[in-house]
Formats: C-alpha cells, structure tokens, sequence
C-alpha cells in the first residue's frame, strides 16, 4: 500500500484537496483519498511538491502520422494542410513504424493512459495491441463520390475485424463534413452500434462553414482539384455543423474534434440534438495549421462537455495533453486548472466509456496519477512539468 500526498490533490469527481492523502495499492487501484484533516495512523506518506492528478485522457490522436513530424508546414490552413500531408504520407514500413513506437512511448511518459486515435490503415495495430496505454481506433472514412460509398465503407469493416482480432475497440467514422458523401454518412449511420463513441473532425476551418452556405471556398477549391464532382452537393445551411447533424447517429457519444469556428449558436443547436456532445479541444494544432485558436471559454461558459486532444505529430510538436493544457491555461485566464483538468481526465474518459476504471481518484478504480509540478498559484502554468507516478 502507498499513501500519496502533495500541495493540492485533484480528485476530478470532488473538489481540489490542499494537502490530501491518497491511499492506492501498489498497482494503482485508488482505495481512498483523504483530507488533511483525516489521520492515518502508522502510514508513510510520500509527498509531492505541487499537484496529484489521474492519468491523461488524449481524446484525439492520429499516431500513424507520427513519422510526419517537422514535415509539414505551418500556418497553411487546412486546405494546403492536407495538401501537403498527402503529398509526404508515403514513407518505409520501418520508418512508419518506428516513429508509432516512439510515439506511443512519449504518451506514457506523458502520463497519458488512454487515447482515442484516428487510422486509416493498420500500420498502428500491432503497437496497440501490446501497449500500455487503453487505445479506442476510430476508422476513419473519407470518400465525396457518392458511388464508392460501399466500397469506402467495406473496407473500414475489414480493418474493423482485424482490431477485432487483437481485442481492440474501435467504430468507424466520417472524417469531417466536408469529404464524406451523404450516402457514405448514411451508411456509417445506419450500421453504427449505440454505445460506441464516434468523432468527426469540426468546423476547423472557415471555409468548411462557406463550404455548407454556399459551396464556395478553399476546401470547394481543393475537392475540385482532386477531380471531385461537386454537383450533388446541397449548400443551403448557416454553418457546417447546422448542415451536417442530422448525418450522425444523435443517441451515441459524439465528439466533434477542433470547433475552431464553431459559434454560440451551433453549440446550443448542437446540444439540443444529440443525447452527449463532447467538444475536443487539440490547441496545439489550430495554431500550427490554422493559426488561431477556439473561442474555448465560451464552451466553458455553457458547461459544455470538453476534452482534450493532441492530433498527430503532423502538426503538433509534441503529444502531451499538459501540453495542449497550457496554451488553454495561458490564452484563457478566467479557466481554472480543476476545470481544465477534467476535461483532461474524466470528461474524456467518460466519453470513450472507461469510466468506470479512469478518469478521476474515486475507489476502485486504476486511473494512474500524474505529479504535476512547478504550478503557479496552484494554477497550471507555462513552467509546469508532469511525471508519471503510477
Ligand atoms: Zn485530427
């Protein structure tokens, strides 16, 4: 048995403990968390100068991009973004690989213990498969003509089976509003089971938003030169998210990835559509490709159910939620650390269904703990570093 203390401990389900004590077992199961005021006789207690916290949850990864890392421009919108990524995708089997190792090893180091990861082939399987680290794979779907949605959609399910195999979650999902056909939105709608989650990548670009209003923009620009036919395309919509909601299954755990121009409207719009909206936040990658960042604090205003998501090392420099963290705790001031931190933790775990063993220190469950130092006014700061403790 453990006995874990430190300046102010996180227990995510109650409020922060200054100078809490966390009885755990050796391997990580939380058997209580006590206040100060609480004695525990005969016990060593271990302190921690800063904060305790559970285990990270990365909502939104893409690890078979991690080869791609210091790849690809910044600032080029998303537009020349993919672009580019398509351009530079291609690389040796070894070296794919090796960079999804390494990449899996920073996020446990990171003290991040479960993620939801996008792929669109297999590369990341077998890494998954042994990691240490709970990974969720959403197969992700793109495909704007309308005729190949069965053969778009066959081939995710094939990839659906191989995870199945190897004992692995995973469901399958549109990539965005803008490169998936209605008929292949109805077909993952259609075959999607309840209790899975899914996620589509939101609003992250001005232009998916003129793209639903009147099929103008950069991204109407790019489709047409990859030869895409846009004729079928309806645009008649006030936004992107108003146009598209409808295509998803509104009962499941939705998350929409990015949000960067998504408004006060489409959030309330949203939220009386769909049964659980989660907003995933991925800070890092809005300002490497778009330059800007969301408006994050009106989510918070509205409780909005957020998370937290890395992207890939395509457009990140890092995959570290303490990371994305941090550019939220220093562009918006008026968010407090405990809310930031649920968002990391038990929002995200709730979301990919693995609450009931991760995200908050509540008994019996194994959520990890992270030691986070160097707070600033017991507020995540730009100095604040994280060690993986359990
Ligand atoms: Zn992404």
């Amino acid at each position: 048995m453990r006995y874990l203390s430190a300046d102010i401990i996180f227990p995510i389900n109650s409020k922060p403990i200054k100078n809490g004590i966390i009885k755990v077992t050796e391997s990580g199961e939380i058997i209580r968390v006590f206040s100060s005021k609480e004695k525990i006789p005969n016990a060593e207690v271990e302190f921690f100068e800063g904060a305790l916290c559970p285990g990270f949850i990365n909502t939104h990864c893409h690890l078979e991009l991690s080869h791609l890392k210091n790849q690809i421009s910044e600032k080029t919108h998303i537009d020349g973004f993919i672009k580019e990524l398509q351009s530079k995708r291609e690389a040796t089997t070894d070296t794919i690989h090796a960079a999804i190792e390494k990449a899996d090893q920073e996020m446990i180091k990171n003290g991040i213990v479960a993620v939801g990861d996008i792929s669109n082939g297999n590369s990341t399987f077998s890494t998954k498969a042994k990691s240490k680290i709970y990974y969720h794979t959403f197969l992700e779907l793109f495909g704007f003509n309308p005729s190949q949605a069965p053969e778009v959609y066959n081939r995710a399910k094939a990839l659906k089976n191989e995870l199945n195999q190897l004992k692995l979650n995973s469901s399958i999902v549109p990539h965005s509003p803008y490169s998936v056909s209605d008929e292949l939105f109805s077909l993952i709608r259609e075959n999607h089971a309840y209790n899975d989650p899914i996620c589509i990548h939101n609003q992250e670009n001005k232009d998916e938003n003129t793209f639903y209003q009147n099929r103008e923009g950069k991204l109407a620009e790019m489709l047409q030169s990859f030869g895409i036919s846009l004729d079928h395309w309806k645009a008649e919509y006030p936004s992107s998210l108003q146009g598209y909601l409808r295509k998803l299954p509104t009962d499941s755990r939705v998350l929409f990835v990015h949000n960067t121009f998504t408004s006060a409207e489409d959030l309330e719009i949203a939220k009386g559509q769909f049964k659980s909206p989660y907003w995933c936040f991925c800070p890092n990658a809005n300002q490497y490709i778009e330059d800007t960042l969301p408006n994050i604090p009106s989510f918070a205003e509205k409780e909005a159910k957020c998370t937290i998501g890395t992207d890939s090392l395509a457009s990140n420099y890092a995959l570290s939620v303490l990371d994305e963290l941090k550019v939220i705790a220093s562009a918006f001031q008026q968010i407090d650390s405990s809310v930031l931190l649920q968002w990391a933790t038990l929002n995200g775990a709730e979301f990919l269904g693995l609450d009931q063993q991760l995200g908050s220190l509540e008994k019996g469950k194994v959520p990890g703990i992270n030691w986070l130092r160097d707070l600033e006014n017991g507020q995540i700061g730009s100095e604040t570093s994280i060690e993986k403790i359990i």
